[in-house]
């Protein structure tokens, strides 16, 4: 009955204005399309380590300090002293309304790049203890830089459609995963504010390049770093029974580890164990006296969790007495407790909110609904243990056409962290774009 006093024209005057919105989006993200590109082609040739993001730190700073923003840098703090936080904080206010954050993160990998793109990357690194490295944008953060400057410049030229405190980060040091704990440690909220949401994209391999894949609930899982010191006893090569080879040692305990997953943890609960590295010996007749483990685990269940990091303490120790390591040596199993990252729970009340508004700007039939991965973030870090509710949605990476003839034959796509993960610039940072700046609207209403 109500519904009949409302003024038709209110309805027209909405109806207008939405489809006006709409358009505008599009419009403007098509007109910073070509300089969005030269800057991704830039920043993609010039990679830089975890914590050490000066130069796209200050990239990201001038462009959101041009588009309007009160940039500050050199946010973050770590426990380690030693390191500088590379932090980017940009604060955009625009009247009475909520907060809003939005987050990209800075970082590349060590990876020797080997797209044969003209654009790609030939950066080595000198790392602290002298190893020189080859640096990759390997998982898009590239990709996702670019699209936090399209949707600044965008959501600036839009003041008249949104109400409230835009706050943007370029984050560091999120494949270590410290980089997110860092700033807030720095007083992030103290300083700049407390949003009332968080928003981040992540490029994605295995989804065309122009659509967006959404998970709500849990997304991504926990994931831990381990370290394991093999010890043993060393000696000449030729003389093993005078020494206590680590080296067969340190293979038994990778093989018996793959048995925690596969014997110890339930098949319904999600968990994975990875030996990334194994690094002993120096000389072909040498048998060293250590080898140099490091684990990844991820989890979602804080219980699977434990579990898995007592089975890691039990083979490590169980391998060596059986192999007659003296008790002095056991393996030395170390939890690194700053590179931990919590389950990422994406906010389903978010969701209902920006799923729809994406839909509206890049078509539902561009909007995928996805399961979780074993993939981890950061990001979550920024939500305060689900005091700020979060959201980060999936933006495909890959060409359509490759996707399409990988479908049709089943050959590998290249993934996240690999020589040759190619993402399409140009229509992701353009959907990526357009579903971020959607969103920021439908919120900041
Ligand atoms: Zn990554
Ligand atoms: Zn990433």
């Amino acid at each position: 009955m109500k519904r009949w006093l409302i003024p038709f024209t209110v309805f027209l005057g909405a109806a207008s204005l939405a489809a006006s919105a709409a358009d505008s989006i599009d419009a403007a993200v098509k007109h910073e399309l070509p300089s969005l590109l030269a800057f991704y082609k830039e920043r993609h040739a010039a990679p830089e380590l975890s914590h050490y993001e000066v130069a796209s730190a200050a990239a990201v700073a001038k462009e959101l300090r041009a588009a309007g923003f009160q940039v500050t840098e050199n946010v973050g703090k770590y426990l380690d002293p030693t390191l500088q936080g590379h932090g980017v904080v940009a604060v955009l206010e625009n009247g009475k309304g909520p907060t809003l954050l939005i987050r990209s993160d800075l970082d590349a990998l060590p990876v020797q790049e080997k797209t044969g793109l003209p654009y790609a990357s030939s950066v080595h690194f000198k790392t602290a203890s002298g190893q020189e490295v080859p640096v990759m944008h390997a998982c898009g953060h590239d990709i996702h830089m670019s699209s936090l400057v399209g949707t600044a410049r965008v959501l600036a030229s839009m003041r008249k459609s949104w109400r409230g405190k835009l706050i943007l980060i370029g984050q560091p040091a999120e494949e270590t995963i410290d980089g997110a704990s860092a700033m807030v440690r720095d007083g992030l909220y103290e300083r700049f504010g407390k949003p009332d949401f968080a928003l981040a994209l992540h490029d994605w391999d295995d989804l065309p390049a122009g659509k967006i894949g959404m998970t709500s609930g849990f997304a991504m899982a926990m994931s831990t770093q381990v370290d394991i010191t093999v010890r043993g006893i060393g000696g000449h090569g030729s003389k093993p029974e005078k020494a206590k080879d680590p080296i067969v040692l340190a293979a038994q305990i990778v093989l018996a580890l793959q048995t925690i997953v596969s014997r110890e943890i339930s098949p319904f609960d999600q968990a994975v164990v990875t030996v990334g590295t194994i690094h002993g010996g120096t000389k072909r007749n040498i048998i060293p006296d250590e080898v140099k483990l490091e684990l990844n685990i991820r989890t979602y269940k804080e219980s699977v969790r434990k579990q898995i990091l007592a089975s890691v303490e039990r083979i490590a120790r169980g391998q060596a007495e059986a192999a007659g390591v003296p008790a002095d040596r056991m393996p030395i199993v170390t939890l690194i407790e700053n590179e931990f990252a919590p389950a990422l729970f994406n906010d389903p009340k978010i969701a209902a909110r920006i799923g729809p508004a994406i839909k509206r700007e890049i078509g539902a039939e561009n909007v995928l609904e996805l399961p979780p991965v074993m993939g981890s973030e950061d990001f979550g870090q920024f939500g305060l243990d689900g005091k700020i509710p979060v959201f980060m949605f999936r933006v495909g990476a890959v060409d359509p056409a490759r996707y399409a003839e990988a479908q049709r034959t089943g050959a590998l796509l290249p993934t996240l962290h690999s020589p040759t993960f190619q993402p399409l610039p140009e229509p992701t940072i353009e959907t990526g774009v357009r579903a971020m700046v959607a969103s920021a609207l439908e919120l900041l209403k």
